[in-house]
């Protein structure tokens, strides 16, 4: 029995606290603390989520919200052209279109999302008016755009010469055919918890690297890359979206969340349910953050290699994410 069918029998053990104490144990690597009820909080995914973070802290440390804080700090990130997964810069899909795909959910369980919106810096941003200017949750492609425009965003080509150049590149060897690997994917996804005890979440990315033109991935759904509950805690996905959708993945932790578990025993056991539901993950990177309402955190990864950035007023750090497979 290989290493992984032996830990995939040992997930069959139903029952959320027979799991949650059996994966306590199967995590490699624990190096995750929590502190409960360090307020105001801000966790983001992978290391620009230190520069989201910085700049969530400044409104976070103010008194602001918790949603002006995780907008703010994702825009950060969105228009860095130096990263390649995230807005300007982002890697195109496989014919050199870059296409985004955002949401943002608040503490009243309100929501908003942009898939396949192309030529918009910020799409985070038009995902918050989709919120809060229309009576629905999520707009795509052209209608997002148009929806963009109206609401007065500019629009701009994204593809900077260095992405282009690496789309060329990767056209030469690569038989048109969209990779999956453990590595083409980099989201920023961020969850704050404010002063007056408020958690909100946003999620922001340019997808799978030469994915095919039209493919949404999970970032903008809201309960697979983002969830927000404000009675229980908040969850942020990252990595291949078709494994975190398969899961609802930011939406089963938060629920396993308000059944006891920790945010760390709950990201570790989304990470086993992806692993339960395909039969081989060694190509295949997932990674989850994850925040309670008394600021407890947790992060955890399918493979290592995964960071989490943690900001309270006591630390500015990166955190590596416990992972299940090495
Ligand atoms: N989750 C994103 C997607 O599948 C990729 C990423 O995390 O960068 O589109």
């Amino acid at each position: 029995m290989t290493k992984r069918r032996a830990f995939l029998k040992n997930t069959f053990l139903g029952g959320l606290g027979v799991v949650a104490a059996s994966c306590k144990g199967m995590a490699k690597n624990h190096s995750v603390s929590s502190n409960p009820g360090d307020k105001p909080i801000v966790i983001s995914t992978w290391n620009h989520g230190q520069v989201a973070n910085n700049k969530s802290w400044e409104i976070l440390r103010a008194g602001g919200s918790a949603l002006d804080a995780v907008e703010a700090g994702v825009r950060l990130v969105e228009s860095d052209p130096e990263g390649s997964s995230v807005g300007l810069g982002g890697l195109p899909d496989r014919d050199g279109n870059v296409t985004l795909d955002a949401c943002i959910m608040n503490h009243k369980n309100e929501c908003g999302g942009v898939a396949f919106l192309q030529n918009i810096e910020h799409p985070v941003s038009v995902a918050r008016k989709v919120m809060e200017e229309t009576p629905h949750v999520l707009l795509v492609g052209e209608g997002a755009r148009q929806f963009a425009i109206q609401q007065g965003f500019k629009e701009r080509s994204l593809l900077t010469k260095k992405s282009e150049q690496a789309w060329l590149a990767w056209k030469k060897e690569s038989r048109y055919e969209p990779i999956i690997n453990i590595e083409n994917h980099d989201t920023i996804g961020s969850i704050a918890l404010d002063k007056n005890g408020n958690l909100s979440g946003a999620c922001t990315t340019s997808g799978l690297a030469y994915k095919m033109h039209g493919r949404v991935g999970d970032s903008p759904l809201i309960g697979s890359g983002l969830f927000v509950d404000n009675e229980v805690g908040a969850a942020c996905a990252t990595g291949l979206g078709e494994a975190i959708i398969r899961v609802a993945g930011s939406a089963i932790i938060v629920e396993m969340m308000r059944h006891g578990m920790s945010p760390q025993e709950a990201c570790e056991e989304a990470c086993k349910r992806v692993i339960q539901k395909h039969e081989d993950v060694s190509n295949l990177q997932v990674a989850f953050i994850a925040l309670s309402k008394t600021g407890e955190y947790g992060t955890a990864s399918l493979h290592k290699g995964f960071n989490m950035a943690l900001r309270t007023d006591k630390l500015d750090t990166m955190q590596e994410a416990a992972f299940q497979l090495g």
